[in-house]
């Protein structure tokens, strides 16, 4: 009962059907690995998910611990536990960064246990310093002018604030150099001590399932699962390419 399940899932994006059929299981507490070439459509798999209203779903069914989620908004889902964080984070000037992730935090909390401004701040710098990540990103707005790495870390501030439990990292690992990565991979590994959180790992980097050992891989091409298997066949990924599964006949 406690997962994400993807039942035959089709999903259009600007009338063109970008995925094709499928079924994926995240359990609660495990890391199930998405990964695949370029083009395949792992974003469009992580946004339709997530309710981007840009990805319409045409078939099938995203039942999350036994409720069918497959029509509800973003904020519905979110409230149920489910996170994103983006590919390709937007650069919002004017939206201040601590005023964004109070509202994200605050929209999942009850009337009365809302968090202020003051909180707030005190919980923002001890999540800022755990990330490694300079005190004065509390007075930037969201994203904007932030490196890649930088943005990274910033939605990894929104996973340890939000707390889900589950959550698709689109390429979370993009952009960062290795002191960085690890400090991202003991982020989620804190996190996920503390919450249980499922993880699907979307990611072209190997270091990346080396340092969190997914428990499920699945290979995605054209839409369509072609290869599921253990963190073994990652690594056979990493050595072989993806073009002789590939070409092999799936
Ligand atoms: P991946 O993340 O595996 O690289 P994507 O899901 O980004 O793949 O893309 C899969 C396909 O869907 C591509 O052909 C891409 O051009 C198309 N696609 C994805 N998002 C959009 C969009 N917002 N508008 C138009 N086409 C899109
Ligand atoms: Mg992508």
């Amino acid at each position: 009962m406690n997962k994400l399940e993807l039942i035959d899932l089709h999903v259009n994006v600007e009338g063109k059907e970008i995925i094709r059929g499928i079924n994926l299981t995240l359990p609660a507490g495990k890391i199930h690995a998405l990964i695949g070439p370029n083009g395949s459509g792992k974003s469009t798999l992580a946004n339709a998910i997530m309710g981007h209203p840009k990805y319409k779903i045409t078939s099938g069914s995203i039942i999350l611990n036994g409720k069918n989620i497959t029509a509800a908004k973003a904020n519905l889902r979110a409230k149920e536990g489910l996170f994103l964080s983006f590919q390709y984070p937007s650069e919002i000037s004017g939206l201040s960064l601590p005023a964004f992730l109070r509202t994200a935090v605050n929209n999942l909390r009850e009337e009365g246990t809302k968090y202020s401004v003051v909180e707030f701040h005190a919980i923002l710098q001890k999540k800022m310093k755990e990330l490694g990540m300079d005190p004065s990103f509390s007075r930037r707005d969201l994203n904007a002018g932030f490196s890649g790495g930088e943005k990274k870390r910033a939605e990894m501030l929104q996973l340890s604030l939000l707390e889900p439990k589950y959550a698709l990292l689109d390429e979370t690992d993009s952009g960062l150099d290795v002191d960085a990565l690890k400090l991202v991979v003991e982020c989620i590994q804190k996190i996920k001590a503390k919450t249980n959180l499922a993880l699907l790992l979307i990611t072209h980097y190997h270091k990346f399932l080396e340092f969190l050992q997914p428990d499920l891989v699945s290979v995605i091409h054209d839409g369509k699962i072609i290869k599921q298997g253990g963190k073994e066949l990652a690594k056979q990924i990493e050595q072989d390419g993806f073009a002789k599964l590939i070409n092999s006949g799936n």
